[in-house]
């Protein structure tokens, strides 16, 4: 078992903050905390707002503690081949978990980047990266605009937005949620441009819009949905990217997407933490919902995010691929693929598709043994 024991304990310790990575917020809103000013834009009368119990904490915290890497299968990592990405009109190209390098319009933008070794509220603790980056930090280009869907800390790394700040050349553009940008101020030492959902700006010929999403938000328990979440839609002329951020599944959500802004060329669906369902179902996709999501959508083609690098969820890192290779199977799904870490996607595939990377059908994306953070796989 090749998990040190220091890191171990540290882990148990940070456990309860970070989990609070994506699993989001957590806490039972039943114990009458202040209204927050922002909610989710579709009502759903089954939501109680209960959300994880304590015993997930435990559990997720012991799991931490206890892997066994050498029995953990996650997602293969490609090295991300710059050069091909540049040379594209419109491309993205997965970092992990739900950090995307997008080119489009001749900008570099980043999504939701988070390429620290954990994703917590303290840096080297918390759920641990089990596949590698597929692009060291220092070799990545002047990035022109980073896109923030939320504050949860498996999507806002504050060393890594830190460091975009500091590249050389001058900071990024910040574009996040309203109510985010005090937190850039304060954290990052750099101002940040809020949206509301909607709304959109104009960068030469791409569109950027931030979406709703059905969430939430939150770095702490006492700082529940005070801050916008959401997702993007990365617009290029007629070819649109969709990243929904993180979402439960609502099919008003997606079709009003689709109606607003047009049909969905590639899509970035989230298809992890899942489990336990009961809780989960209220703020995450699971595979079968990301795969009727892409079709409320209408997304020519999508392929999973969001899994197989933290592991947030009671689901195993790798059973996010299974369980969306069986939903392909069994709602007969056209055009919803995996695709390794590092892979460069040509948002509009038929114009692209001599040179970039389509996903591949589910089930012929195989597994490799989860790593030391920021190492290569190891082949199986
Ligand atoms: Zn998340
Ligand atoms: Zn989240």
């Amino acid at each position: 078992m090749r998990v040190r024991l220091p890191w171990r304990v540290a882990a148990a310790l940070s456990l309860v903050g970070a989990v609070a990575a994506c699993t989001t917020a957590l806490i039972a809103r039943e114990r009458g905390e202040a209204a927050a000013p922002f909610r989710n834009p579709y009502v759903v009368p089954e939501d109680t707002g209960a959300r994880v119990p304590g015993t997930y904490f435990l559990r997720r915290a012991w799991v931490q503690i206890t892997r066994n890497l050498d029995a953990t299968d996650v997602p293969p990592t490609v090295p991300l081949d710059l050069a091909a990405l540049e040379d594209q009109q419109f491309a993205v190209s997965w970092l992990g978990h739900a950090s995307m390098l997008v080119r489009a319009g001749g900008l570099w933008i980043l999504i939701d980047p988070v390429l620290s070794a954990t994703a917590g509220p303290v840096p080297g603790f918390g759920p641990a990266r089990l596949a590698p980056l597929p692009i060291t930090p220092d070799a990545l280009p002047h990035i022109d605009v980073v896109l923030v869907s939320h504050d949860h800390y498996d999507h806002l790394d504050r060393a890594t937005v830190r460091r975009l700040a500091a590249q050389p050349g001058g900071a990024p553009r910040f574009f996040v949620g309203k109510g985010l940008g005090h937190w850039f101020t304060e954290e990052v030492g750099t101002g940040a441009e809020e949206f509301v959902w909607w709304q959109a700006r104009t960068i030469g010929d791409i569109t950027l819009t931030f979406v709703p999403a059905q969430h939430g938000s939150g770095r702490s328990p006492w700082h529940r949905n005070d801050t916008l979440w959401g997702g993007w839609v990365i617009a290029q002329g007629d070819d649109r990217f969709y990243f929904p951020g993180d979402t439960a599944y609502v099919g008003d959500l997606f079709r009003d997407i689709r109606r607003r802004l047009g049909p969905v060329h590639l899509a970035a669906m989230p298809i992890g933490a899942y489990r336990p369902r009961d809780l989960m179902r209220h703020e995450h996709l699971d595979p079968d919902d990301a795969v009727q999501a892409h079709a409320d959508v209408e997304a020519m083609r999508s392929f999973g995010v969001h899994w197989g690098t933290f592991q947030l969820g009671d689901e195993e890192p790798f059973d996010a691929a299974t369980d969306l290779a069986a939903a392909v199977q069994s709602r007969g799904a056209e055009g919803f693929g995996l695709a390794p870490i590092g892979a460069t996607i040509g948002v509009h595939g038929a114009a692209d598709a001599a040179t970039v990377n389509m996903p591949l059908a589910p089930a012929d994306l195989k597994p490799v043994r989860a790593g030391p953070a920021l190492a290569q796989g190891r082949a199986r």
